[in-house]
């Protein structure tokens, strides 16, 4: 591991100062991800600029729905009153990541930044355009097996890993960060990147702009969500597949709809032409089957991750099944 040094600013304007003036300096929060890379010398920051000082620590209500800090751990989220009543699929989402030890530390704001596990990104030995721009992706031609089915291109197909950004999006959140331009609130379905020919950007964050939390609109799809994850094992292992699956019943009818998934994507990725077929449809297998091979037409698998076009298929039918029945398998 390279050194570094380390700073601990008791304000946001001083944090953001430190990390706008110089290129090579970065954010530390939980340190879940951050630390990992620094270790397989793939993250070469030169300084941390610690923000556990600042008072981002908070879940409150807000305008009718929630407010969530940047640094309330994945753990405190996952299992606060506010969001296990009124965001559940949010809750469930965070608790199928990861293991509890990591959930107590990471924090929402790392979580949202969050980067791939594609195995040539953390191998320094490989080449990797998002690590290395113009080094060539090795994943395309080489062991794909976990990567992308839906926006890649010819320069990346690594999957994004979060569970709790997949609940995140179908939820409409709404990202709030400080800069040295100011404040900005940014919906969450413009946030990540896709690759396209520049992959080692993700996120529109500009140099020095700090998460400071994230804002949840009311929900309507309380009663009938549900955060579905396929994997090869059962613990501490990131998704094949994900579905986020969140309705919202007149009696038997659709009146809306939220199809969100993650293991498939290169960034958080929404279904609209899964949404679409259900909306105003009654719910049922018939409904939930035709809205899930909509979902999937636009898919584009690798050698081998084709199976993933079919498990994307089942899991989203299933995950909506178990949404229309209350959220609970
Ligand atoms: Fe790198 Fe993306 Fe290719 Fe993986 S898929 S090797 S992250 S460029």
């Amino acid at each position: 591991m390279r050194q570094f040094s380390y700073s601990r600013p008791a304000d946001e304007k001083s944090a953001i100062e430190e990390v706008s003036h110089r290129k090579t300096t970065q954010f530390l929060a939980g340190g879940t991800l951050l630390i990992d890379l620094m270790k397989l010398d793939v993250a070469r920051p030169e300084r941390l600029v610690d923000i556990n000082k600042l008072p981002f620590a908070e879940v409150k209500t807000h305008g009718g729905g929630v407010f969530i800090g940047t640094l309330v751990r994945n753990s405190d989220l996952a299992n606060n009153q506010l969001i296990r009543q009124r965001y559940p699929v949010l809750s469930q989402a965070i608790l199928s990541g990861a293991s509890a030890q990591i959930r107590n530390v990471a924090t929402t704001g790392g979580n949202i930044l969050q980067r791939t596990r594609c195995p040539y990104f953390r191998d320094t030995t490989m080449a990797c355009n998002k690590r290395e721009p113009g080094s060539g992706c090795p994943a395309i031609d080489g062991y794909s097996r976990m990567h992308a089915i839906f926006g890649g291109s010819d320069d990346c197909v690594a999957v994004h890993p979060s569970d709790m950004c997949i609940a995140l999006l179908a939820l409409d959140a709404i990202v709030h960060t400080s800069g040295d331009d100011g404040e900005r609130k940014i919906p969450f379905e413009e946030f990540h990147l896709v690759p396209g020919r520049t992959p080692q950007y993700e996120t529109v964050l500009r140099p020095g702009e700090l998460i400071v939390g994230v804002e949840l609109p009311p929900s309507k799809f309380a009663a009938h969500a549900h955060y579905l994850k396929v994997r090869d094992r059962n613990s501490f292992s990131f998704a094949l597949v994900s579905v986020a699956a969140c309705l919202q019943l007149d009696g038997k009818t659709i009146g809306d709809a939220r199809i969100t998934l993650g293991g498939v994507a290169t960034k958080p990725w929404r279904l609209r032409d899964c949404e679409k077929a259900l909306i105003g449809k009654s719910v049922g297998k018939e409904t939930f089957a035709a809205a899930a091979s909509a979902g999937i037409k636009s898919a584009k698998p690798l050698k081998y991750n084709k199976f993933k076009v079919e498990l994307t298929r089942r899991s989203i039918a299933r995950a909506l099944e178990i949404a229309a029945a209350g959220g609970v398998s």
